[in-house]
């Protein structure tokens, strides 16, 4: 009996001391995901070669493999669970922040991380030259008073324009007389989607996958093609990701399935496992329309306006979806499903806050030469507070044809060694105007 138990009660702990390897490498030996999402791979490079295209391989800020960083921060390897979208990585295999540089400056007797707590304003002086510090909410709820010599806003592009109005740093953009810059050159990125439903014997497992496990087609993007014809400017990537399915927002089902109930529960059983969904994520223009303010109406929880987005889709974003879902759809087609689903935008198109459209936006606190069409300097350092830098897309004058994090990244870089080379040695204005 005592044998027996041992026989079959040996579990993946038990493997990995054996093997003097962690229950993470166990797992991806046993599971062999690469393996699994590598039929999807060439199944979408196959079928991009075939209609002339050049596919490759997509980059990602995953880890293959452990890894340790140049500031001794350690990295797990991804186990591909196909939750890596919107979800924290519990391996530590997912390049961010909290992962690659909080652990190496927790080590800083000077520094201090101050969890939930919420920045009001940045406060300045009466002649609003220079800023004093924050204000800001704590997590008990208590207001409290942050002096500094120095404020970096790096809060998202949306809260980033959001807490400049709420400071009066800059002055706001009026659309109808095109002055001000705070909330101007608002863009977003212009998304078009196809779906694919294979027969049952095509299995492409959503369930399973990392952020950058898939296969990108760059042809129809920026410079890369000849616009002459297009009638747009601009272009996009495209790419098959599987990152992994989320539950409910990503299941496609055949079309006529009603859009609830048991048929639609039976329709999600049947193509779960045999479907997948190509993207574009495109470049989008900014245009004098699109801007961002404040709410004149709506306030949030702190009694302070909340931000207005005034956006819409124009003709040169319509006309370039339309570009781009004809050329997926014969990467689509190639690989033979049994239903292609999708549509592009059209005439009558307009943005719609119900339907997925990337988290990726740009623009309203834009970097530039000239203080009366830009809200910073190269350096993101504000024109009108020299003690200010706003780090983040907001700083973008246009959408791009890429996603934005590289940059975002590049830029914050870019900004930190103008801090620490010029301006904590000299402060004040890095670019005269
Ligand atoms: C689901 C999802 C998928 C994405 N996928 C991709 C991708 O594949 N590729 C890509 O390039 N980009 C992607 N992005 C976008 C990417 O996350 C952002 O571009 C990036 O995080 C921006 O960095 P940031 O430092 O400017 O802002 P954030 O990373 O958002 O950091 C801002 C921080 O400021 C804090 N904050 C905000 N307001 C206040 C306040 N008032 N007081 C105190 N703290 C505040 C926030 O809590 C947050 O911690 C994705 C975004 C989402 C949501
Ligand atoms: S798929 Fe993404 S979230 Fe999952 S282990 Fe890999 S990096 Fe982490």
């Amino acid at each position: 009996m005592k044998a027996k138990k041992q026989e079959t009660a040996a579990t993946m702990k038990d493997v990995a001391l054996k093997a003097k390897v962690s229950t993470a490498t166990v797992s991806r030996a046993l599971m062999n995901p690469d393996k699994v999402s590598q039929a999807t791979r060439n199944r979408v490079e196959k079928a991009a070669l075939e209609v002339g295209y050049h596919p490759y391989n997509l980059p990602s800020a995953n880890t293959s493999d452990s890894y340790t960083n140049p500031y001794g921060a350690q990295m797990g390897p991804c186990n591909f669970c196909g939750f890596c979208s919107g979800y924290a990585c519990y391996m530590y295999s997912k390049a961010s922040p909290n992962v690659n540089i909080l652990p190496a400056l927790r080590q800083e007797k000077r520094f201090e991380l101050r969890t939930n707590a919420n920045v009001l304003k940045v406060n300045l002086t009466d002649d609003k030259s220079r800023a004093t510090g924050v204000t800001y909410v704590d997590g008990q709820g208590r207001e409290m008073e942050q002096p500094a010599d120095l404020v970096i806003i790096g809060a998202f592009q949306f809260h980033n324009v959001h807490l400049m109005l709420l400071s009066g740093i800059g002055k706001p953009y009026n659309p109808e007389t095109g002055e001000g810059v705070v909330g101007r050159n608002f863009a977003y990125q212009n998304m078009t989607t196809i779906k694919a439903i294979f027969d049952k014997d095509t299995y492409t497992n959503p369930f399973i996958g990392a952020g950058g496990n898939g296969v990108g087609v760059d042809d129809f993007n920026a410079d890369n093609f000849d616009h002459g014809a297009a009638g747009f400017v601009g272009g996009s990537p495209f790419w098959v990701n599987q990152a992994g399915t989320k539950p409910i927002s990503g299941f496609p089902v055949p079309p006529g399935t009603p859009a609830w109930g048991s048929k639609w529960k039976a329709a999600v059983a049947d193509t779960y496992t045999h479907h997948l969904s190509m993207d574009a994520h495109g470049a989008h223009q900014s245009y004098r329309q699109n801007y961002l303010d404040l709410d004149p109406n709506y306030k949030n929880v702190f009694g302070q306006p909340l931000l207005r987005m005034t956006f819409d889709w124009q003709e040169n974003d319509i006309k370039m979806a339309q570009f781009m879902f004809d050329k997926m759809a014969p990467i689509a087609k190639a690989m033979k499903p049994k239903y292609i689903l999708g549509s592009p935008k059209n005439a009558n198109s307009h943005f719609d806050t119900t339907t997925y459209q990337t988290t990726h936006m740009n623009g309203g606190a834009v970097m530039g030469e000239d203080p009366k069409t830009s809200a910073v300097n190269r350096y993101l350092q504000s024109w009108d507070v020299h003690n200010v830098f706003v780090i983040g897309a907001s700083a973008f004058p246009q959408g791009l044809g890429y996603n934005p994090t590289g940059t975002v990244a590049a830029l914050a870089y870019w900004s930190a060694k103008a801090i620490r080379e010029q301006y904590l040695k000299n402060p004040g204005p890095l670019v005269q105007a």
